[in-house]
């Protein structure tokens, strides 16, 4: 079962709406900013690696009104609102999610902007947790927002890194930084080829009406997920200290045999699984830019299983909803598959042929369901355009 996307003009609806009814106000500015879905190239951006993600049709909006004060007013969906003072140097507090807000009102304080008060609620379409990005999503849109409360358009790049910047310091979460930049560079039809060495995005198109990107959303997340990333993380820095080189890019898979017993079998898999990946994902865009999409299936298959058995970041889960889609094959119009951001949960992406994609879901759906208990959420998109004022 394939769910709809909401409309964009739908859900900023909705956000003014909810504005309206909780704090009494017409909004005068809204903005947008989407999660994201990695095609391949995963667990790389931290070194120095390539990626390849596209904004998804799933996006964050929030509506607003200033409000003549100091202190922000902001709802969410389900969520108690929250106050924050925006005459003072942000903390980190309480409730958790305030602090994707808080951090962000920071990077704008350092940057010497006065953030007049405001009322604002905060909506969204962009699963929570599920490895989609919501926290950039989140990060990206106030930014966006604040851009617009404090008349200013910071350039793409650096809205990015201190909207990733407030993840890092006020969530505490050590992410690379495709996520705030597939959220901000975004653009319809194109996937975004990011090199995490030099900062640069470029874009890849994709616009053959035929192929579709698909998402399942296993909806299970593991605890495992709040020691992993660091623990990963910190095995890619000793494996390149024991390697002796400044990047990962410059690494070659003879230099990491070279060091496979000084290193160790952990140290060892998880280095093989970044530079393989790195090869795997420039192959990827050459691909994409040929059209050859005979190829793309066996690098996302390489990809799904070199971070299922060397970077051990998959779960039964994920593996399972891979396999899903591997069972109906090439010849169902699955033209590969693989798990997608973080892991320990979350999300697969899976690329399709676009006349195939509801059987290919429904199958996915009911197979999924069947053999877990759980039901999980499937749906299409095609790239999207990045965060902006509505
Ligand atoms: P992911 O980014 O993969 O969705 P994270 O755990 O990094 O998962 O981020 C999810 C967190 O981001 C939520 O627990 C919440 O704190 C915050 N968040 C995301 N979307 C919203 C929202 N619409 N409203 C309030 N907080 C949100
Ligand atoms: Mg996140």
């Amino acid at each position: 079962m394939l769910e709809s996307n909401i409309a964009l003009s739908e859900l900023a609806m909705q956000a003014r709406e909810e504005l309206r009814s909780n704090f009494g106000v017409a909004s005068t500015l809204a903005a947008a900013a989407p999660g994201r879905v990695n095609l391949i190239g995963e667990h790389i951006d931290y070194c120095d690696g390539f990626v390849l993600p596209l904004a998804i049709e799933r996006y964050i909006v929030i509506a607003a009104r200033p409000n003549d004060s100091t202190v922000a007013r902001i709802g969410a969906t389900g969520l108690n609102p929250i106050e924050l003072d925006l005459s003072d140097r942000q903390e980190i507090g309480e409730p958790k999610w305030s602090n994707y807000l808080r951090g962000v009102i920071q990077g704008f304080m350092e940057l010497n902007y006065a953030i007049p008060g405001f009322d604002a609620f905060i909506v969204s379409s962009v699963p929570l947790g599920a490895g989609l990005s919501s926290s950039a999503a989140l990060e990206c849109c106030f930014a966006t927002l604040l851009e617009g409360l404090v008349d200013t358009v910071l350039p793409t790049q650096e809205k990015a890194l201190l909207a990733q910047k407030s993840e890092h310091d006020f969530a505490c979460v050590p992410c690379g930084i495709m996520d705030q930049f597939a959220s901000t560079f975004g653009v319809k039809d194109q996937l975004i080829l990011i090199d995490c060495h030099s900062g640069e995005p470029e874009m890849v198109p994709f616009s053959d009406p035929s192929l579709s990107i698909m998402v399942a959303n296993t909806n299970v997340s593991h605890d495992l997920s709040d020691g992993g990333y660091g623990a990963r993380r910190k095995d890619t820095e000793d494996g390149l200290t024991l390697i002796g080189k400044e990047s990962w890019r410059d690494v070659t898979m003879n230099e990491v045999y070279a060091e496979r017993e000084e290193m160790g079998d952990r140290i060892f898999r998880r280095s093989r699984h970044v530079v393989t990946e790195i090869t795997r994902t420039i192959e990827a865009v050459e691909a994409f830019k040929k059209g050859d999409f005979s190829n793309i299936g066996t690098l996302m298959a390489g990809s799904h299983r070199s971070l299922r058995d060397d970077f051990e970041v998959s779960c039964d889960e994920l593996d399972l909803m891979v396999g899903l889609a591997k069972e109906i094959g090439f010849e169902g119009g699955v033209l590969g598959a693989r798990m997608t951001g973080g892991g320990f949960g979350g999300s697969t992406v899976t690329l399709c042929r676009t006349a195939d994609v509801e059987k290919i879901a429904a199958q996915m759906h009911q197979r999924y369901q069947a053999q877990t208990g759980i039901t999980p959420l499937l749906f299409a998109t095609r790239p999207a355009a990045g965060a902006h004022l509505l």
